[in-house]
């Protein structure tokens, strides 16, 4: 054992062992798999998921919104496990759009945000009654126009780009020069402009980024974001029905990260909304959440096809790999790539004797799924788990790449 170990993410809480094997919602790995068709496997537990909304909706302020970030995790049947539980759905695109609609979600749920919104997606959005965010002065005149045509005053709010940054996000998406949302300058002028051409006012949208796990960080760019919202609305003169806070809440993903303080999050918010600006008084006040929902509920499971060694190394070589979870190859967004929190599902309680490389079977060197994991010896035949896969996993993946297919995907234990 020639190989030094190097440090993996924390695995979540809530994952036991039944027979030494890795259970999810109470059910063994292996069977999943073979439930499933075969590895390599999505599993989601509904829940977990159903125990971190409830987690949210203790911690935060009464009558707070809480919003599904469709783009973290599409898979159908979760969203159809979420609309009977979240308040709203915020998606980006035409096909966003469809699958909620599918999911049995009302248009008048629906907030569509996201540059480069095309012309038949804000079409379909305005005769379901969604919200459109607008990302741009040209993209509210195509939604005024596309209202006129069809008869709808639509129903529109805008996205705004603050004059601030969300302090240690993993992704920002505001401050400074942005493709997302309408610069704070421009907007009191296009907001007097909407309400003048009869749309459906509804309010302001601000998304300050993404992936933070830093409570002070997240209470500040929030407490921020009800200053701007308010000037915004007193220079314009117009109200407020809907504002959409943003989100940005983070998980654990690598060594040393620890979980983000909801509890302190929400204490911070609601001390911010005791002392809003008067104009605010009757706004409706939302989060769009999409990892800290699903992420730690869900677990990629795949094969060991082949145990080798080279030059003093042991290689897992499984039958999945960057191509159905990117994100855990370092290759999706992330500077430094860092192991993700990863098992031997098969060997769950196993004692740890053996240092591996995990890699996928994709015949690039970017496939590496594990780098130097202490883990129990693993054989061909048994699974590996890859945990925090249920947000940006299967469908922010190259699932064409190489030509292996797609992973399959289960939503479990939802009753
Ligand atoms: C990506 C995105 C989200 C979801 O981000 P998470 O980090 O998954 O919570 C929410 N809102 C907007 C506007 C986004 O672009």
């Amino acid at each position: 054992m020639t190989l030094v170990a190097r440090p993996m993410g924390p695995v979540p809480p809530g994952f036991a062992a039944i027979d030494g094997e890795l259970a999810i919602g109470g059910a063994r790995a292996r069977d999943l798999v073979a439930r499933a068709g075969g590895a390599p496997l999505f599993v989601y537990d509904a829940g977990m998921i159903a125990a971190r909304i409830a987690a949210w909706r203790q911690a935060m302020p009464t009558g707070l919104g809480l919003h599904y970030a469709v783009k973290a995790n599409p898979f159908a049947p979760l969203l159809a496990f979420m609309a009977a539980r979240v308040d709203g759905f915020d998606i980006a695109s035409g096909g966003e759009l469809a699958a909620v609609l599918a999911a049995g979600v009302a248009g008048p749920r629906i907030g569509f945000a996201g540059p480069g919104k095309r012309g038949a997606d804000i079409v379909a959005a305005i005769a379901a009654g969604a919200t459109l965010h607008v990302e741009s002065v040209h993209e509210a005149d195509r939604a005024l126009a596309a209202g006129e045509a069809a008869g709808i005053a639509p129903r529109l709010a805008i996205r705004v780009n603050p004059d601030f940054e969300l302090a240690g996000a993993g992704m920002r998406m505001g401050g400074g020069a942005r493709p997302f949302g309408v610069d704070a300058e421009q907007v009191p002028a296009l907001a007097r402009r909407l309400v003048a051409a009869g749309a459906d006012w509804r309010g302001f949208h601000v998304y300050a980024g993404s992936q933070s796990l830093d409570a002070r960080a997240i209470i500040a760019s929030q407490a921020a974001t009800l200053d701007l919202v308010a000037r915004l609305a007193d220079t314009a003169g117009v109200g407020v029905p809907l504002c959409n806070l943003g989100g940005g809440f983070g998980v654990p993903y690598v060594h040393g990260q620890v979980p983000l303080d909801v509890g302190a999050v929400g204490a911070g918010l609601g001390e911010a909304l005791d002392r809003r600006a008067g104009v605010l008084g009757d706004t409706r006040f939302v989060l769009e959440l999409g990892r800290w929902l699903v992420a730690e509920a869900g677990v990629y499971l795949a094969e060991v096809i082949d145990r080798k060694h080279s030059r003093g190394e042991t290689f897992l070589v499984i039958d999945g790999g960057l191509h159905h979870q990117l994100a855990a190859s370092g290759n999706f967004g992330s500077v430094i790539r860092r192991n993700y929190p990863c098992a031997i599902a098969t060997r769950f309680a196993a004692p740890v004797d053996d240092v591996a490389h995990v890699v996928g079977c994709l015949c690039t060197p970017l496939d590496r799924i594990g780098d130097a994991l202490a883990l129990p010896r693993a054989e061909p035949g048994d699974l590996v788990a890859v945990f925090c896969a249920g947000a940006y996993g299967a469908s922010a993946s190259p699932a064409a790449f190489l030509g292996h297919g797609p992973a399959r995907e289960v939503l479990i234990g939802q009753d």
